[in-house]
């Protein structure tokens, strides 16, 4: 077997950090050694004066979506580049059933995306869009032979991935039973729908009306709803996606006071970007941030709240909700109509710098930064120990982050199939440095020496993070 030792480094996980070599044997972590007395291996990586973290878990990307017209612009094969260049080493997808397709062919069409395309390991959440007998059942044999144990229903979008709260009730009982994990993209769409109408009746027709008739209220509304529907559903495992308001953190944290297995996750967007500021830019430049949910106004205090949610783990995991269209011929299907905007904002290469950036500010702490990017994720859905975490048999997908190095992000220099930057000029005090999956350094001196097909499927377990 082929030995590389990582040493001089701090090790950071949840529990803390502390001083000690990594040797990796193969594809495992083979144990953690006291500086300077592991055996001489063939390949050493200083990492003097840096961090070793566990490689990033993204546990909610959507590479190759159709939406609106038009597919999101990363291949499996260019997201999971640009996710390994970023520090993430697994990513967990959404596999699509639409109303009317079964369940079993919306899935075998992401096997088929994906497979031999990745550059790092990789998992797919189902998401429901049909809830109706057979995809009831269905999702108890995904549960039991294709290791997908997360389901994703959406209170958003009708005639696309909208169910009713009949059709949520049911899909929840059938979780509580089979032990997967409820997902759930909290908005109420057709509060929303009547909204986006009124407006274009009014004229009211660039990027930022896509924000002003997504209120925050109307996720607040359907973040507590899902909430009140799972406890009918005798406590459901309950996740909300993508929370970008207070009124909507506080239905959560409510919940979790009650101790109650709910659970939720924000993206980096909600923490930096505004409504006004980049929503709100000039013309159609906004467009490239049309995210749903939608970026929140500067004027109210949801990113400060956002923030406070992760310290106290009413937000427990940070994802990105990667969902790259490009400016020029997709962005720009909405040119005179909001609604006609494909949704979404590419960032799977810069949440673990983006979040790195919060320990720098002094928001999160740096443990709560590998927690919530890494280790909480992996436990979250079924993929711990195996990753999230820097262990004696655990895969060796491990960073060495340097804290002494600076990042610039721009669509001139990013990896993302994408013409733009939702974050343009930003600057993070870190780098990325190394990165590893299963043994083989990914990136490593500013090069990159993955290969296409490395990245592995991975089944899942239950969730390890119930109460
Ligand atoms: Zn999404």
């Amino acid at each position: 077997m082929t030995a590389m030792l990582i040493k001089g480094g701090t090790v950071v996980g949840p529990g803390g950090a502390f001083a000690a070599d990594v040797l990796v044997d193969g594809e495992k972590i083979a144990a953690l050694t006291l500086p300077g007395t592991a055996p001489d291996v063939a390949r050493t990586i200083d990492a003097t004066g840096r961090y070793v973290i566990p490689g990033g878990v993204d546990a909610h990307t959507h590479m190759e979506l159709p939406f609106g017209g038009t597919s999101a612009s990363d291949t499996f094969a260019t997201g999971t580049a640009a996710a390994a260049w970023g520090g993430t080493t697994t990513i967990i997808d959404f596999a699509v059933q639409r109303a009317g397709e079964s369940v079993q062919d919306g899935l075998a069409a992401w096997h088929a995306k994906a497979e031999g395309q990745c550059h790092v390991d990789y998992a797919f959440h189902q998401i429901i869009g049909g809830v109706d007998e057979a995809s009831l059942k269905a999702m108890d044999s995904l549960v039991a032979d294709e290791g997908i144990t997360s389901f994703k229903l959406f209170m958003a979008y009708p005639g696309v991935f909208y169910s009713d709260d009949g059709q949520i009730l049911r899909a929840m009982q059938q979780a509580r039973e089979n032990g997967a994990v409820i997902m759930m993209h909290a908005e109420n769409g057709i509060a929303i729908d009547v909204l986006v109408a009124q407006a274009l009746a009014r004229g009211e027709t660039t990027p930022v009306h896509h924000g002003l008739t997504r209120p925050a209220a109307l996720e607040a509304e359907a973040t507590g709803r899902a909430v009140h529907l799972a406890e009918v559903a005798r406590d459901v495992p309950l996740y909300i996606v993508h929370l970008s308001a207070s009124g909507a953190l506080e239905k959560v944290a409510e919940a979790r006071d009650a101790g109650r297995n709910v659970f939720a996750e924000t993206c980096p967007q909600y923490l930096y970007l505004t409504l006004e500021d980049q929503l709100g830019a000039p013309g159609f430049e906004g467009a490239k941030w049309v995210c749903s949910t939608p970026l929140r106004s500067r004027h109210e205090p949801h990113a400060r709240d956002l923030w406070k949610g992760l310290r106290t783990n009413d937000l427990a995991v940070v994802s990105t909700d990667h969902c790259p269209f490009c400016f020029k011929d997709q962005k720009e299907l909405g040119r005179g109509d909001f609604s006609k905007i494909p949704n979404g904002i590419g960032g799977v290469e810069h949440r673990v710098d983006l979040l790195y950036q919060g320990v720098v500010d002094g928001r999160i702490s740096l443990e709560r930064w590998v927690e919530t990017i890494a280790a909480t994720p992996a436990r979250m859905f079924g993929l711990y120990p195996r990753k999230g975490v820097i262990a004696p048999g655990s895969d060796a997908d491990i960073v060495v982050y340097d804290p002494a190095g600076r990042t610039r992000i721009s669509a001139g220099t990013h990896h993302m199939n994408l013409d733009h930057s939702a974050w343009e000029g930003f600057e993070i005090a870190g780098r990325v440095d190394t990165v590893v999956s299963r043994g083989s350094v990914l990136v490593r001196d500013g090069a990159f020496h993955g290969r296409k097909g490395h990245g592995r499927y991975l089944p899942r377990g239950l969730s390890r993070y119930l109460i």
